[in-house]
């Protein structure tokens, strides 16, 4: 039985995430936002959370934990490198880990950039990765502890996995990215096409989360660093990949 996920959105743009084994029953929440919207998804879905899996520290992906633990017993699994910053973690994982929900294994992948000990979850056989707020759709985080050749290199390794990935990142910022995306290269057809359907996807009220790898890789300045089109629009030509992403990075914190 293949794996359920649910997204919905949680404080003012944060994204909600469980993931259920259906055939165990076992449920993770990615990250816990906020206690409300999970246990309510909880109890439409009549599923019992079983696990957290935290990305990272910041409070708008930790706040949720405790309250959750008063009411369900669960194992709070998050990056070793944060876990004092982590309140109720039982478990800390590493770069390479493997973590288990149910039958559901995940691979942990340290994503250093936005927070240093940050890590996501690649569910290989559901096609699913949990970024938090390392990658997001049309955009990445913000680099708040690390150089800007470090946070490349961890977009690096989320781009390298399969383009079929379905990517479930922290927050809902896909429309404002795509504004910024298009700024960058205005006349990039395949960016105006997915602008163009985001815009219709919000008006109707809907979350934009999850897209595909595959889609990043073809639409997201942060991950096209390497293209000479992106190169060009911050008048480095021939310049290196991550230098091209440290420029654009700092032209989106401006932005
Ligand atoms: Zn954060």
């Amino acid at each position: 039985m293949p794996a359920q996920i649910e997204v919905f959105p949680c404080r003012s743009d944060n994204i909600g995430v469980l993931i259920h084994d259906p055939a165990t029953g076992a449920t993770a929440a990615i990250d816990a936002p906020e206690a409300n919207p999970i246990l309510e998804v909880l109890a439409a879905r009549n599923w019992s959370l079983t696990d957290i899996l935290v990305t990272h520290k910041h409070a708008d992906h930790v706040e949720g934990i405790l309250p959750l633990k008063d009411r369900y017993d669960i194992r709070v699994v998050g990056p070793g490198a944060e876990a004092d910053a982590i309140p109720g973690i039982d478990v800390t994982v590493h770069d390479g880990d493997v973590v288990k929900v149910g039958q559901l294994a995940a691979k942990v992948i340290a994503t250093p950039g936005h927070t240093a000990g940050h890590i996501a979850y690649w569910f290989e056989r559901e096609e699913a990765l949990f970024a938090g707020d390392t990658l997001f759709a049309l955009g990445c985080g913000r680099i708040f502890e690390n150089t800007p050749e470090e946070m490349w290199q961890s977009l690096q390794k989320l781009a390298a996995l399969p383009d079929a990935t379905r990517l479930y990142c922290g927050h809902e910022y896909t429309q404002s990215n795509a504004r910024f995306a298009l700024a960058v290269t205005p006349d990039d057809p395949a960016l105006r096409e997915r602008a163009a359907a985001i815009d219709a996807t919000r008006a109707a009220g809907k979350l934009t989360i999850p897209s595909t790898l595959g889609e990043e890789k073809a639409t997201n300045p942060f991950l096209r660093a390497g293209e000479p089109a992106l190169a060009k629009a911050v008048s480095l030509e021939n310049g290196r990949a991550a230098d091209v992403f440290a420029a654009l990075r700092r032209w989106k914190d401006k932005f």
